[in-house]
């Protein structure tokens, strides 16, 4: 073949062809070669056919990574698929990690590389429950297959004390099975113990679940691989089934006339969530 190979690197969301991209299904079609772990493959199964698919095992990662670098070298048009974002948590590190090796430029190479993102499962599990992440959040994965555990706990620590939404991927499979309970054990030092919690299970696929429960009762829920788990920060709280996080602005903004209070030293552009000795330093400055 001596045509110029594409490569595709596509998230596809978290499930449902409803929440897969236009961009995405367009390069899906495209491609003459479809490479992904076949749990992946499953799920766009549909959308597949007459073209030739390499499915590998979850541990066959850089292997897949090749070998879609490889056949786009070589003039196909290759999509390789992943499931929510293909950068978060995915396979654009490692086929970037490749292109740096064999130093792979967008002008100079004999194939084009496009990254198409996806809904992550942080905003497909958050969008069940309402309105979880309106303030900053952090992501943090339990899985110290490829992290040593003691960096993990590190976030997590940093993740509690900066009193962020704290969204778990990866958080406990068979094998992985005393990370969880360790996390709580670590979050449970900065955050209170009835910190409303998520834990949803294949959002926008097949087996769908969503439990709402708090931050020291989290390890004890079903969790497996296709679980992402949310935690309020200190202002989240619980309304029907769901999960809202204020932005910040009751207190500051009157809700029904959207006019500003000016309370105490309140002024518009002044965090609520002001460090505790933040009068202090105003008074001394
Ligand atoms: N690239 C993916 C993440 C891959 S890591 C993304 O952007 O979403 C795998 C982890 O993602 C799982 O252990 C789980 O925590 C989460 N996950 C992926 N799909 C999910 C879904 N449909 N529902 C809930 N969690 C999901």
């Amino acid at each position: 073949m001596s045509q110029k190979g594409e490569l595709y690197l596509i998230g596809f969301g978290p499930g449902s062809h409803d929440h897969l991209t236009f961009r995405a299904k367009k390069a899906i079609e495209q491609a003459n070669v479809v490479v992904g772990y076949r749990t992946y493959i499953e799920l766009v199964a549909d959308l597949l056919e007459g073209k030739e698919i390499i499915s590998t095992g979850m541990t066959e990662e850089i292997d897949r990574a090749r070998s879609a670098v490889e056949r786009a070298q070589k003039g196909d048009r290759v999509a390789l698929v992943s499931s929510g974002d293909v950068g978060i948590y995915g396979m654009a590190g490692l086929v970037f990690e490749i292109l740096s090796d064999m130093k792979w430029t967008p002008e100079g190479s004999d194939f084009s590389v496009e990254v198409i993102p996806g809904i992550t499962a942080l905003s497909a599990v958050s969008s069940l429950v309402g309105a979880s992440l309106t303030h900053d959040f952090v992501a943090v994965s339990l899985s110290d297959l490829l992290t040593p555990w003691p960096v993990i706990e590190k976030r997590l620590h940093a993740a509690g004390q900066g009193d962020f939404v704290v969204a778990l991927y990866n958080p406990q499979s068979k094998r992985r099975n005393w990370q969880l309970q360790k996390a709580q054990d670590v979050l449970l030092t900065y955050k209170k113990p009835d910190t409303p919690v998520a834990v949803v299970k294949s959002a926008y696929r097949e087996g769908q679940r969503v439990v709402l429960t708090t931050l020291d009762q989290m390890a004890q829920a079903e969790v497996g691989m296709l679980t992402t788990i949310l935690i309020g920060n200190d202002s989240t709280f619980r309304y029907l089934d769901f999960l809202i996080t204020p932005r910040g602005y009751s207190g500051k903004y009157d809700l029904d006339s959207g006019e500003i209070l000016h309370k105490g030293i309140d002024r518009p552009g002044l965090s609520l969530n002001r460090p505790p000795d933040f009068n202090v330093l105003k008074q001394q400055n």
